[in-house]
């Protein structure tokens, strides 16, 4: 009996505790007690391996259809070990819309190791072709991208990578193995920040690197151990309890994203659109034909930086923050925020617009995020100001400039 994947979310795990606890225990230790002074129990050292750490890989594996995992203390630590199996002298190919984080890593730490990065139009296969050179070893990609939600081909990047002999990693943080299993499609590289939507709700800094090869996942443990960038016992048993509701969130999230895809093609205000749902959306075809789901990251710009700004700014139900995945709405400015991290050098061509606003639909009412966003809306394009946090007023004792 083949299970679909809500059932896999909730049926994982069979503990073989003692006292027959449903939920796994927290190993919160970081070392074990070993048989003899010659003899190495199954763990050893928490760094190395724990039993709760096992199971989310355990899970994480499974949900995407690999035969390995390992989670790390952030989707950034995730991505590190990953291009650790790049060696001097190689080159990675990375696609032009990456998270702003990644292209930081790439630009500003790999240099040092003497690694070069190609930053190439990943949505067209023949430019990725024109960029492989005998010293390209690894192919990385988001798609949809975040946050122009541009469409990669994983099927036919993975062709030109099993051609070529280069690894092919896919972040898959953008729509999850609910909606996406790029290991099926080719990619030997799944990674996770599993900050967004495999924990769900702004609880958890993870990360994960999936794989189906034993021997590559073999390299990818190796580097999580000798650097030390592993998840703690805790936060993996957070994760873990995040997955559980896994299907559930995304389902719900990926409906009302729809509809609010829908709702801003309608408003007057709104200049465009970013939705892989779209029929009009540059690569719809091909996103339909490698997921299950549009995702709930839906992107607009307003032809204006500042009404942008207001308008995120006159929200009520998303709050303003980086991020995406969460159970609860966000909206933020990508340029201004998440992709400020971009260098200078790179910002022209790999910055987003200035005018983009990136919203993270979450399980709120739909009608209500709708609701929300068209007052917003008013308020932005009439240039008038409201105040903010209407629910809440915190008091702040720091100041502004502090932090
Ligand atoms: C957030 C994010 C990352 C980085 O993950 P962290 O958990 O914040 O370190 C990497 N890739 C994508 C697509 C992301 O959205």
């Amino acid at each position: 009996m083949t299970l679909k994947t809500s059932t896999r979310c909730v049926k994982f795990g069979g503990t073989s505790d003692p006292y027959g606890a449903i939920v796994p225990p927290i190993y919160q230790t970081a070392t074990f007690r070993q048989p003899t002074a010659s003899e190495f129990g199954e763990y050893d050292y928490t760094r190395s391996g724990n039993p709760t750490r096992s199971l989310v890989e355990q899970q994480l594996a499974e949900l995407e259809g690999g035969t390995g995992a390992c989670a790390f203390a952030s989707g950034m630590a995730a991505i590190t070990a990953l291009t650790r199996l790049v060696e001097h002298g190689d080159e990675i190919i990375a696609g032009d819309d990456l998270y702003g984080g990644t292209v930081r890593l790439l630009e500003q730490i790999l240099p040092r190791q003497g690694v070069s990065v190609r930053y190439v139009d990943t949505t067209k296969l023949e430019a990725v072709r024109a960029a492989l050179t005998l010293r390209t070893r690894l192919i990385l990609v988001e798609t949809p991208t975040n946050p122009m939600l541009s469409i990669c081909d994983i099927r036919g990047l993975s062709q030109i990578t099993r051609e070529s002999g280069v690894m092919l990693a896919v972040d898959n943080s953008m729509l999850s193995p609910v909606l996406q299993q790029p290991l099926a499609l080719g990619a030997d590289v799944v990674i996770h920040s599993a900050t967004k939507f495999l924990s769900g709700h702004s609880d958890v800094t993870a990360g994960a690197i999936i794989t189906k090869d034993p021997l590559l996942h073999g390299q990818i443990a190796f580097q999580q151990n000798a650097e030390g960038a592993a998840l703690s016992p805790f936060e993996s048993w957070l994760l873990l309890r995040g997955l559980k509701t896994l299907a559930l969130r995304v389902e719900r999230q990926n409906d009302s994203a729809r509809k609010v895809a829908q709702f801003l093609a309608r408003q007057k205000g709104i200049r465009k659109v970013y939705y892989p749902g779209f029929k009009v959306h540059f690569g719809h075809e091909i996103h339909r034909s490698q997921s299950e789901g549009d995702g709930s990251v839906v992107s607009f710009t307003t032809g204006d930086e500042q009404v942008s700004a207001q308008l995120a700014e006159a929200t009520r139900l998303f709050t303003i923050a980086v991020s995406f995945g969460s159970v609860g709405s966000t909206i933020s400015l990508p340029c201004r925020m998440s992709h400020a991290s971009i260098p200078k050098t790179l910002q022209d061509r790999l910055a987003p617009p200035a005018d983009l606003v990136r919203l993270s639909v979450g399980i709120e009412d739909a009608d209500d995020l709708m609701e929300d966003l068209g007052q917003a809306l008013d308020i932005a394009t009439q240039g008038r100001v409201r105040q903010r946090n209407y629910f809440v007023t915190p008091t702040r004792s720091y100041r502004p400039n502090s932090r």
